[in-house]
């Protein structure tokens, strides 16, 4: 910090001279206050302009557009200062204010800088990704949007006439009609129809449809019908939402309870005294888990619809969900990850439900937590933050122990269902045919006689993760990463899981041209033996290759719910959340994968996996079995946690942690860096750990520069340097200065390069 302070006072002064050597009239100029704009460009820097010509001041939190270079950005006023670290002749005006007040209020701001500088990251990018596009892209908040209506002819005519010659048109006609004289949203048009722009011109020239503009329309939450009561709780909820009662102010609450605990409930309960008290609520949930069940329980429970943010909305609906929060319109919001930037008129409680999911972290671009985000919020705000999980972090477990936050537990499932009986089915002495053992197949037989459902658990998707040949054993692999190509049996494919590569499936190997054959088994090949041994049972596969289409993972949740399939195939995908009322039993086929992983957090994510997809058999009156198929019974991991469940899997890791010195009992960082030449990656990270140097000791260990994991990825080398510490402020004073010095470096210049802040993947 101290160089920059003093390179800052050195520039400073040259301003002054030069400053004062003319006459003051000439510079009115200097009168203004200079604008610090965070402009979305790779530099941890914000820069200064002076308000545009002729226009008071935008206040911090409002939009100028201002040149830069040779184009010209939309960027965020952070605030105004006296003076320019510009020399006077460098300093540009703003070109346009784009928002007369501010979109972006000091809270929101705040929350912005506390980001950028936790993380490290250019404070630019994080206001671009806390926007909706929309906005980042300068669009008014209130933008007009293009509406398509029927006309009085359209409403009248009758679409069989054209349903042969123009389907299309029919078509959007139809779709016009049901939509009424008001119109649709071109924006949804097109989600709808992809290609309606043509079959509107047809529809236009026969007077058939209108065009025209209206303003966004506001957001109504007083749609929704009048709340439903929910049941009594039960003593253990009663006791946590006594609990969370007692707190307006900040406070960090861990809600840990089994799934179809009624973690849920007690949310609502809460939810529900901070919303009559005219305040807002803001729920994060995961990205698979946010799925219109959880949408429509909030909503027929609280009564009021809530602004929903997640990946699959148009620009339009974000914006306006976005408007709706920042205005008060909203006092639900209800989002993933990106959610927690939302501004908020009057926050009342934050609630992020399955604190544990991954998806709450960024692996990309700005890496954050949205589940510490929501922490440093509730701080910054004075409200309460309320984590639930069955399965919490080993970071959030110890925070209570400290502590720090409060553990509540509801230990027993509500409503009286019985916790589900769990079992391990030995490999290796029932052994696998197409990864399914005899002793599940059986399983599934009699669950499915009982009028039950089975859910049968494999992540892993696609046929088999090899293609190997069986005469000289060559194993097909991607071309641009160190990896093994999947084989995909639908579309008769080799992919690779890791840069999306895909080639033909060949019949022969591509060394000495003999037969190949899968190995292994994914979710496809499971899939396949299932329907062969329950020809006449229905089988669904829930996978992201199953559910690509957009409406396609609701669908296929939806009939699971309703009971329509009889066994549910599938990945991760299906053990979040979900509430499968028939469902009694869970096999998981290949549970090994991560009883010996090499990552510190192998057990942790292993008893996660196990527990979460375990807790959707038998939630409501049938009882619940689990067979897990495991070649090591015998491993500790399985005693420990069939018979002291989650509970003691975490204490035990958390004990084994402290003595190795992971987190959360030191931190880390990460720096990755990435390059078609392998050198430039590390001449890279050799710069980055010569500019530690200063900082590195017995308080910050630097570790490596090392080859990733996995070296290639698409094509590039990948590297990474590791940070670790038990100070946390030596680590971040660390990062601080390594940051802007390697910015400027020219081995900068030759790689990728990212700092990752509390990595939750070591590679
Ligand atoms: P979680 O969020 O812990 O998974 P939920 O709140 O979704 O649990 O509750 C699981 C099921 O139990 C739901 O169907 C819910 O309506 C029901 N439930 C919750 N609390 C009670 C209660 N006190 N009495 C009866 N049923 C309850
Ligand atoms: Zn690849």
């Amino acid at each position: 910090m101290a160089l920059v302070d003093r390179a800052g006072a050195r520039v400073r002064a040259n301003y002054v001279k030069s400053v004062s050597k003319r006459p003051i009239t000439k510079h009115r100029a200097s009168n203004d206050p200079v604008l610090k704009v965070a402009v979305a460009v790779p530099l941890s820097r914000e820069f200064d302009y002076l308000p545009p010509k002729d226009t008071p001041a935008p206040a911090p939190g409002c939009r100028v557009e201002v040149p830069f270079g040779s184009r010209r950005q939309v960027g965020v006023v952070l605030r105004l200062a006296g003076e320019s670290t510009l020399a006077p002749g460098k300093l540009r005006r703003a070109s346009a204010a784009l928002d007369a007040e501010p979109i972006l209020a000091a809270d929101d701001l705040r929350l912005i800088q506390f980001t950028a500088d936790y993380y490290h990251h250019p404070v630019g990018e994080v206001v671009a990704a806390s926007l909706p596009a929309l906005l980042r892209q300068g669009k008014p908040l209130h933008p007009q949007v293009e509406m398509i209506a029927v006309t009085a002819a359209g409403e009248a005519f009758d679409t069989a006439v054209i349903a042969g010659r123009a389907p299309k048109q029919a078509e959007l006609l139809e779709h016009l009609q049901d939509a009424g004289g008001n119109g649709v949203d071109a924006s949804l048009l097109t989600e709808l129809l992809p290609h309606w722009r043509r079959a509107v011109k047809g529809l236009l020239l026969k007077g058939l449809a209108s065009r025209f503009e209206a303003r966004a329309e506001d957001f109504d939450e007083t749609l929704a019908s009048p709340a439903e009561a929910g049941p009594t709780l039960n003593a253990d909820q009663a006791a946590a939402l006594d609990t969370l009662r007692a707190t307006d102010g900040f406070g960090v609450f861990l809600i840990e309870g089994v799934t179809g605990s009624g973690k849920t409930e007690v949310y609502l309960q809460r939810m529900q005294d901070v919303i009559a008290s005219g305040k807002q609520v803001l729920v994060l949930a995961p990205e698979i888990g946010l799925t219109p069940q959880l949408v429509t329980r909030l909503r027929s429970r609280l009564g009021i619809v809530p602004a929903v943010l997640h990946s699959g909305l148009t620009d339009n609906e974000r914006l306006a969900a976005w408007r709706a929060a920042r205005s008060g319109a909203a006092r639900l919001i209800v989002g993933t990850r990106s959610a927690i930037f939302t501004p908020l008129r009057s926050p009342g409680l934050i609630i992020v439900d399955e604190e544990h999911d991954h998806s709450f972290k960024q692996q990309e671009g700005l890496r954050y937590s949205a589940r510490d985000l929501a922490i440093v919020r509730a701080k910054q705000l004075n409200i309460p933050v309320v984590l639930g999980s069955a399965t919490p972090t080993l970071e959030v477990l110890q925070h209570c122990h400290a502590g720090n936050y409060t553990h509540l537990h509801l230990p027993q499932r509500a409503g009286g269902a019985a916790p589900p009986t769990i079992r391990l089915i030995d490999t290796t002495r029932n052994p696998a045919t197409e990864g399914l053992t005899e002793p599940l197949a059986a399983a599934i037989g009699r669950h499915l006689e009982a009028g039950g459902q089975a859910l049968i658990f494999l992540n892993r998707r696609g046929f088999a993760p090899t293609l190997i040949c069986s005469s000289c054993g060559h194993v097909a692999e991607c071309e641009r990463c160190d990896s093994r190509m999947t084989v995909h049996a639908g579309s008769r494919q080799l992919r690779c899981h890791h840069c999306g590569a895909t080639r033909p499936l060949p019949s022969t190997c591509s060394e000495c041209g003999e037969p190949v054959r899968p190995l292994g088994e994914g979710t496809e090949r499971l899939e396949e033996a299932l329907r062969a041994r329950f020809a006449a049972h229905r089988i669904m596969r829930v996978d992201s290759d199953s559910t690509q289409h957009k409406g396609a993972m609701v669908a296929a949740l939806d009939s699971a719910t309703q009971g329509d399939a009889d066994i549910l195939v599938g990945t991760q995908m299906l053990s979040k959340g979900h509430h499968f009322p028939k469902l009694t039993l869970v096999g998981i086929v290949n549970a090994d994968q991560g009883l010996f992983g090499t990552d510190f957090r192998s057990a942790e994510r292993m008893a996660q996996s196990v527990v979460q997809v375990a807790g959707r058999a038998g939630r409501e009156d049938r009882a619940g079995e689990v067979l897990i198929q495991t070649a090591f019974p015998e491993h500790r991991f399985w005693s420990t946690l069939i018979d002291g469940g989650y509970a003691r899997v975490a204490a035990e890791a958390l004990a084994e942690r402290e003595q190795t010195r992971w987190p959360p009992f030191t931190r880390l960082a990460l720096l990755r860096a990435a390059a078609h030449r392998r050198d430039d990656a590390l001449d890279l990270l050799d710069t980055a750990r010569r500019l530690l140097a200063a900082d590195a000791g017995e308080h910050l260990r630097v570790l490596g520069p090392v080859d990733a994991p996995m070296a290639r990825k698409a094509g590039r080398y990948r590297a990474q340097l590791l940070l670790q510490s038990s100070d946390r402020s030596r680590l971040h004073d660390a990062l601080a200065r390594l940051r802007p010095a390697l910015e400027q470096s020219p081995a900068a210049r030759k790689a990728r390069w990212s700092i990752d802040v509390d990595p939750i993947e070591l590679f």
